[in-house]
């Protein structure tokens, strides 16, 4: 069935420096608050007589807020009994970055915004917000997908915990740097949605100045179907579901039009099952004002050449893939660990830098899916005492899964099992397999050879001699 899908993304990022309108630090803290503050939230007429419909959604709730601080790591600012100090100037230059990357035109008298914010997530009861740049676009798989703004805005405060009329908010997210970029409703399904996604995380890390991890990285999905209103997503955090996501909303909505229901505007939250559920009907257009207690950023021709724009890690990864003849796929993902990589392959000058990135990236994921062992255990000290050992020829290349699954068990490690034989040995060893399998074939041979010297020959040293001995 042609459902007409039209799906525009929303991607938030947070931004790895301090606080974007004051000094205080950009990290989550688990020790016990300094202090408590408790605020309700009530609706006020406008002065056209009118009531917010967020508002007064919010207000029936009948819940009032608590919010936790630190004296250290908080000021005034979160608390709100402080106008913003200027706007940080890393932030803004990250943002200027990925502006240029997706091709953007940048405004060059940013104004910052307050965005009504009714939730209570923000102590001010708005969220500071700064339109950046308009009007790009970005490539995937040959398809340009408009991106419709950048912003610069300000996280919300962290909900930590919820009782029948009070919620527990804690400032220490409060005002961390965002970068919000919404696209174009260009995406026309689900697995493009996922795609888009994943090419605009990793314009992003590109840059080197996000955060990455839990929490740091908050998708929202817009989506309507045959040009009925839309519908937006909220929290699609992991990529890997978000087509899913997509699958089972579009689903709901065709099914609601089939028994003739209306479809109408809302904010829907993603739920772990990734079926979705009402969270809040979509806010007016009219809850932007003008932040008078920040000036206007003015953004020079100097600052915005002084630019630079970063490789993109695709292209960084063709160069590893180059440079070391490693797969596609290795070099990719040698790239998180490519300067520890690079003083591997420097010091251990025996070793094959195939082998050094296989070892970094691929054992520890074989010993996790097939083992099952926690791998978290596997430090630096440990790869570097198995390529130290394998380098000088104590160990052959094989034992390295032995070893290093050993740590993950918490054994100690006994070199001695795994010396490497001499060829002599091995060859008495193979000599002794042939002749006691007289009419077994070449694969049977190489299996019960290793079964013996694993860990103690290397695999190609093993099948030579198994051949020359054949014979
Ligand atoms: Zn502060």
């Amino acid at each position: 069935m042609n459902t007409n899908l039209k799906i525009g993304l929303e991607i938030h990022r947070q931004i790895n420096t301090h606080k974007l309108f004051c000094n205080c630090p950009s990290e989550l803290i688990d020790k016990e608050p300094d202090f408590q503050i408790k605020r309700y939230l009530r609706a006020v007429e406008s002065e056209i007589g009118e009531k917010d419909i967020v508002a007064q959604f919010e207000v029936t709730k009948g819940k009032h807020a608590i919010y936790q601080g630190y004296k250290d790591k908080t000021c005034l600012l979160e608390t709100d009994e402080e106008p913003p100090h200027s706007i940080n100037p890393s932030a803004l230059k990250a943002i200027l970055e990925v502006a240029l990357l997706l091709n953007c035109k940048v405004q060059r008298n940013i104004q910052v915004m307050r965005k009504q914010v009714l939730d209570l997530s923000n102590t001010s009861g708005f969220q500071r917000t700064a339109l950046v740049a308009t009007d790009g676009f970005v490539e995937v798989n040959g398809k340009k997908i408009g991106i419709n703004t950048i912003c610069l805005e300000e996280d919300a405060a962290r909900k930590i915990s919820e009782g029948k009329d009070f919620v527990i908010f804690r400032l220490d997210r409060l005002g961390i740097p965002l970068i919000e970029i919404t696209t174009k409703p260009d995406i026309k399904n689900a697995e493009e949605a996922k795609e888009v996604a994943a090419y605009l995380g990793m314009l992003i890390k590109s840059t080197g100045k996000f955060k990455s991890g839990l929490g740091t990285i908050r998708q929202d999905v817009n989506l309507s179907i045959n040009n009925n209103p839309r519908i937006e997503l909220k929290g699609v955090q992991d990529l890997d579901t978000m087509n899913k996501v997509i699958n089972i909303e579009v689903k709901r909505q065709l099914d609601l039009l089939k028994e003739s229901k209306k479809i109408v505007p809302e904010v829907r939250k993603v739920n772990q099952d990734l079926t979705t559920s009402f969270l809040r009907p979509m806010p007016g257009a009219a809850r932007m004002y003008v932040e008078t207690d920040h000036p206007e950023i003015e953004i020079s021709d100097r600052m915005l050449k002084s630019i630079k724009l970063p490789k993109l890690i695709t292209e960084k990864a063709i160069d590893l893939e180059k440079e070391f003849k490693l797969s596609a796929q290795l070099a990719k993902e040698i790239l998180d660990v490519e300067n520890k990589f690079r003083d591997y392959v420097k010091k251990y000058k025996n070793l094959e830098t195939e082998f050094i990135a296989r070892t970094l990236i691929e054992i520890p994921k074989e010993i996790k899916t097939r083992l099952k062992f926690d791998i978290s255990k596997l430090k630096d000290k440990n790869f570097e005492f198995v390529f130290e050992n394998i380098n000088n020829k104590t160990i052959p290349k094989s034992a390295a899964i032995e070893i290093l699954s050993e740590i993950c068990e918490d054994k100690t490690i006994n070199l001695e099992k795994y010396k490497t034989l001499s060829e002599v040995e091995v060859e008495r060893i193979i000599k002794e397999i042939v002749n006691k399998n007289k009419e077994a074939p070449f694969n049977a041979l190489m299996g019960i050879a290793m079964g013996r010297l694993k860990g103690k020959a290397d695999g190609s040293k093993v099948a030579e001699l198994i051949k020359k001995n054949l014979n």
